[in-house]
């Protein structure tokens, strides 16, 4: 039997006139993850997008699965694609449905006609389509309110298409139509959640990455790496920028107050992530930062790491509890790579007692003091890049 998948566009269809702009990178978006799989033809008509494959042998369960992580779907159904005739349809509704059928109690079915020279209504199609399936099942009956099964019979310009009980997509809009930003990503639990999270938001993600060898070791940037293609699963291939932060981190032990160690930390990551983020074209920045969650993400600690940069910061978790952070990084399957044991650079000398209400007076005036400029302008100079695909 012939099958195809359709998909449902989510709020694509608020967007008005940019609509098509949106279509067309979500066919692209979805393009990029099946075309490993086989040649496919996606169009799009009437809200739905249409996934045909050119070939036979189609690994229906693999595609998807991917296709159940690109944003932008709010639903999707695999269909079987018959004649558009009522026979046909007849015929085939109880055949391919039969699995899902034997085991449900109660049905309904609902028609779609949008090819107005079909020569039945939609409630004729619904009453014929449900009197076979209760001939061939007679233990269902209809329940109209709350069925087992939902069978949908769809004739449309190019078809007829039966299917059943829509899986759930992934949800927001497809990304690259919202822009593009850089994520501060270290091999935390935090930040890979807020990367996905801003990438359901439709934007287009450049990882930066903070290293400190020898303190930190190679072990934990290639976790950072791995962590970033589970993302990359849902947010798309991405670059990232490692920065070597070592000689910043030395200076700031020798020549800063110990308890402001962490805040100026934070602002420098800020203002260098800033300068890759405008090398790059990208417009924000994002952090896995949560409001109270450490010293220096109180109000006061976030009011002085904001101030040294004049990007919009995205912070998607900053009203989430811990474990509603975890339950995200368990669904996009990072928290068993994030909570492996390797040191970060934000562990590299921390103060026995930070202070969690920072004066920024005071915070700006020990950063000039110590004159950080030089080091940065030679930490850009060496950027480490990093293609995760
Ligand atoms: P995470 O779980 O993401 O590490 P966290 O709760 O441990 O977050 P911090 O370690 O203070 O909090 O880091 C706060 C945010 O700063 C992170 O979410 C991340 O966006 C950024 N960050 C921390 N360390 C690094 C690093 N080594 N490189 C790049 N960004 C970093
Ligand atoms: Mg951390």
């Amino acid at each position: 039997m012939k099958e195809i998948l359709l998909l449902k566009d989510g709020e694509i269809v608020l967007k008005g006139l940019n609509r098509r702009t949106f279509e067309d990178v979500l066919k692209k978006n979805i393009k990029n993850v099946i075309s490993p799989l086989g040649r496919f033809e996606i169009t799009s008509a009437q809200s739905t997008i249409y996934i045909k494959p050119l070939s036979d042998d189609v690994d229906w369960d693999e595609v998807c699965e991917r296709v159940a992580r690109v944003f932008g779907i709010v639903s999707f159904s695999r269909a079987a694609v018959c004649e558009k005739k009522l026979e046909a349809v007849l015929e085939t509704a109880p055949k391919y449905l039969e699995k899902q059928l034997k085991i449900a109690k109660t049905f309904k079915v609902e028609a779609k006609r949008s090819d107005k020279s079909f020569p039945y209504k939609s409630p004729e199609i619904c009453a014929e389509t449900g009197g076979v399936i209760l001939e061939k099942f007679p233990h269902l009956t209809v329940d109209v309110h709350n069925p087992d099964v939902t069978v949908y019979v769809e004739i449309r310009d190019f078809g007829a298409y039966i299917h059943a009980n829509p899986v759930k997509g992934a949800g927001g809009i497809p990304v690259g139509t919202g822009g593009k930003a850089v994520i501060l990503i270290s091999g935390g639990i935090d930040s890979p959640v807020a990367a996905y999270m801003m990438a359901k938001r439709g934007i287009k993600l450049t990882a930066v990455h903070f290293a400190s060898p020898p303190y930190t070791s190679p072990r934990a940037e290639e976790k950072v790496v791995r962590l970033l293609q589970k993302v990359s699963l849902y947010a798309g291939p991405m670059k990232m920028i490692t920065v070597p932060f070592t000689a910043l981190q030395e200076k700031l032990r020798d020549d800063c107050p110990e308890e402001l160690f962490t805040i100026i930390m934070r602002r420098l990551m800020m203002q260098i992530s800033q300068r890759i983020a405008e090398q790059n074209d990208c417009a924000a920045l994002i952090t896995g930062e949560s409001l109270g969650q450490v010293a220096s993400q109180t109000i006061g600690a976030l009011g002085c790491t904001d101030e040294a940069t004049d990007m919009v910061v995205f912070r998607p978790l900053i009203g989430m509890d811990k474990q509603e952070i975890i339950d995200i990084s368990y669904k996009i399957d990072t928290y068993e790579t994030s909570i492996e044991p390797y040191e970060d650079c934000c562990t590299v000398f921390t103060p026995k007692h930070p202070r969690t209400r920072p004066v920024l007076k005071f915070v700006k005036e020990a950063q000039e003091r110590a004159g950080f400029e030089p080091l940065i302008e030679e930490a850009l100079q060496n950027l480490k890049i990093t293609f995760i695909k």
